[in-house]
């Protein structure tokens, strides 16, 4: 094994390879030490899941959340997805850590439903590999089954490759996830490959503006272009449409502009533990009207 070979190289001193590179060494074994302790995360409850705010531009208010996973690793800190996704991955490891997610945010819309905090979606992120597992559909009816939460309340974010790779399997898959009632949104959406066409045919309801285009969106011509154009072609296929990575009045102010349907980002909020999220609908917090975003008049 190349990683173990390069860190044993390391160890008794014979470090002088010509491929051999500190920085090499260090990935790999940050590597090893992820991959290992990856697989005793979930026992020993090191995973948790934090929540950011989706929010309705025309009533300003929080509509749902998407839940988003973080790995509190006892020396490592708080180990971002971008940092173990790949790699749980390529284990296999993301079908239990993934089945977790699933059950972990169903289970706290349900609670927060219950406690009156609101009827609110919950998104969450779907993987390759949970995609094409054989029980996928039976693990999400019974998760929605043991929560008691409304199939409609459920929302599965999907990236354009996965459904891309196999279109007629993923077609039979969205539309098992479908007649299950849940709710189905393509993340991310145009960083990837997709034929418009086969977005016909997808029965999706909603896609994500890919934040790498909502960054410049005041400054790039191109990147307002395609805003826009996502925005219309969502609503020509009567789907909704939501902006990921909304940080600036400006920005927001265009997607208003351009009647995108809901933003998601640091303006509003960053994801956070479930107890700050309860605190900001305990609070009602909400985007101030329309108006005074689009108002000409000094404040
Ligand atoms: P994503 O699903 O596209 O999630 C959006 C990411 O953008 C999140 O990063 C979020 O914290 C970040 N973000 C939100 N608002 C802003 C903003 O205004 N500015 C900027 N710069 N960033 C913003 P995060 O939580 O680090 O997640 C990264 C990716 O990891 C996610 O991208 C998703 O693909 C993946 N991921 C997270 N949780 C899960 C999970 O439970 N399962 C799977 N399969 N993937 C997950
Ligand atoms: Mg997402
Ligand atoms: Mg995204
Ligand atoms: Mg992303």
């Amino acid at each position: 094994h190349a990683d173990i070979a390069m860190y044993r190289a390391k160890e008794t001193g014979r470090n002088n390879f010509q491929f051999y590179t500190p920085t090499m060494n260090e990935h790999a074994l940050e590597r090893l030490r992820i991959e290992g302790d990856l697989r005793n995360a979930l026992e020993r409850d090191e995973f948790m899941l934090v929540y950011q705010p989706q929010v309705n531009l025309r009533t300003g208010q929080i509509v749902g959340m998407e839940a988003l996973l973080r790995w509190q690793h006892p020396q490592l800190g708080m180990v971002p997805p971008q940092r173990f996704i790949g790699l749980a991955e390529e284990t296999g490891m993301i079908l239990p850590i993934g089945a977790w997610v699933i059950r972990t945010a169903c289970a706290q819309n349900q609670a927060w439903q219950r406690a009156g905090l609101g009827t609110l979606r919950m998104s969450v992120n779907l993987s390759a590999r949970q995609f094409s597992q054989q029980d996928l559909v039976q693990s999400i009816a019974a998760v929605l089954q043991e929560t008691g939460m409304a199939p409609h309340l459920l929302e599965i974010e999907l990236t354009e490759s996965l459904v891309m790779t196999d279109v007629d399997h993923a077609i039979g898959v969205l539309r098992e996830l479908k007649a299950l009632g849940v709710l189905l949104s393509i993340d991310d959406f145009g960083t990837g490959y997709s034929s418009l066409s086969y977005l016909k045919r997808f029965p999706i309801d909603v896609l994500k503006i890919d934040q790498s285009f909502v960054r410049d969106i005041t400054l790039d011509a191109d990147d307002a272009a395609i805003a826009m154009l996502i925005i219309s072609l969502a609503h020509s296929l009567k789907l909704e449409v939501i902006a990921e990575g909304v940080e600036t009045d400006e920005q927001l102010a265009f997607l208003r502009q351009h009647d995108c349907d809901e933003i998601q980002g640091y303006l509003f909020s960053r994801a956070v533990p479930a107890q700050a999220c309860e605190q900001m609908l305990r609070q009602g917090k909400c985007l101030p009207p329309q108006s005074a975003q689009d108002s000409d008049q000094p404040v």
